[in-house]
């Protein structure tokens, strides 16, 4: 099993859409990376990664025998899924982050303008413009995008997950399909 970067730790609050477990992000992050293949044993339900003798999925707690029977890849279209959540994920997060820079270069040079001593003294308005733009370059970004930018995009790129989870398990669950067959999810 792989891992996402450790220090890459993102919101996670729980909510009424069981996909995308840790287990499943990180093997759809592998797969997406070509570092795995799209194979093994997966819950018939929310498709978290399972052992071969697991008999309850330790995600959604779904029965294996009861329930859906596990499967052996992850559905295409819940690659896409993630991978379109990632996306407006980190839109969000750079977008802050890069308004942090913006707001440290600005306040930096009213600062500086604004501070008669900096305005008297060329050296001493660059030096602390330099230590202020170094600290606030990095501060700043870390806030705005590591906390605010992070929320709002897990919120938004949420939103659109549930959305599409929705719309699959209306597909899956369509009455055409019988109860008792084995499931026929794509592969
Ligand atoms: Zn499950």
């Amino acid at each position: 099993m792989s891992f996402d970067d450790p220090n890459d730790v993102r919101f996670r609050p729980e909510d009424d859409c069981p996909i995308f477990s840790q287990s499943l992000e990180d093997h759809i992050v592998a797969v997406s990376r070509g570092s795995q293949p799209n194979a093994g044993r997966f819950c018939g339900n929310c498709y978290t990664p399972i052992g071969r003798d697991t008999e309850m999925c330790p995600h959604c707690r779904e029965d294996t025998r009861s329930g859906r029977a596990p499967v052996d890849a992850v559905p295409g279209e819940l690659l896409e899924v993630l991978r379109r959540q990632r996306a407006i994920e980190s839109k969000w997060v750079n977008s802050f982050a890069y308004l942090g820079i913006v707001i440290a270069a600005v306040t930096g040079i009213a600062i500086v303008l604004w501070v008669p001593f900096f305005r008297d003294s060329l050296i001493w308005a660059t030096l602390f413009y330099g230590v202020y733009l170094l600290v606030g370059s990095r501060v700043l970004p870390a806030i705005l995008g590591g906390y605010y930018g992070d929320r709002i995009g897990f919120e938004k790129a949420r939103a659109e997950t549930r959305a599409a989870w929705a719309e699959w398990v209306a597909e899956r669950d369509q009455p055409r399909a019988s109860k008792d067959q084995s499931s026929t999810t794509k592969a």
